[in-house]
């Protein structure tokens, strides 16, 4: 399989990880046809054969845009943690593996943040207790919530931010609506 770069996350897809996090697509890889970055979930036009990484400089942003990113980057984290703990609290098998995958693709939507922006380290967040969500039901109606929740913040701040970043809100959007697709067809 040749290597393919996405232009989003930057990690490389080839034949051992192509079919990672997999729970959270409609459309599957397949080793010949990737059609989705296993890592940050993002759609087929934002991959590339070419080894180049997207020439960008996080110190050539406003400081109002790393704003931006930096609540992003904490959106996706918080996320990313519900996702964890829905993961362990889930009954279902099918389901806590669903919940584990999208944990993986929220945490690197973070990562994509944190790089954008600039940031050197994740910040430390406040633990949230997810008890109350204390059926699988619950905690497909929160993880829906959170979902539409991130799909308003990137396109409340879409204008906001210069073209280069527009185009990363775009990418990581698409991911988030295809994560409600997959989370309204658990039944
Ligand atoms: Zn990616």
């Amino acid at each position: 399989m040749k290597k393919i770069r996405c232009l989003i996350c930057g990690m490389i897809i080839n034949d051992k990880n192509y079919n990672m996090n997999d729970s959270t697509f409609i459309d599957k890889n397949e080793v010949d046809d990737i059609v989705r970055c296993p890592f940050c979930g993002v759609t087929k036009e934002y991959l590339s054969d070419d080894e180049e990484y997207i020439n960008f400089n996080s110190d050539d942003l406003e400081d109002k845009t790393r704003k931006v990113l930096d609540m992003g980057m904490k959106l996706e984290m918080f996320n990313g943690d519900f996702y964890e703990e829905a993961s362990k609290q889930a009954k279902d098998e099918k389901l806590k593996k669903m919940f584990k995958d999208l944990s993986n693709i929220e945490m690197m939507h973070a990562r994509v943040h944190k790089n954008f922006g600039g940031f050197n380290t994740f910040p430390s967040l406040k633990k949230i207790d997810y008890k109350k969500h204390n059926t699988d039901e619950l905690l497909l109606i929160e993880a829906n919530k959170r979902e539409k929740h991130a799909i308003e913040f990137y396109e409340r701040y879409f204008s906001k931010v210069p073209d280069s970043i527009k185009k990363i809100f775009k990418a990581l959007s698409d991911v988030e609506k295809e994560h409600i697709t997959i989370i309204r067809q658990i039944d």
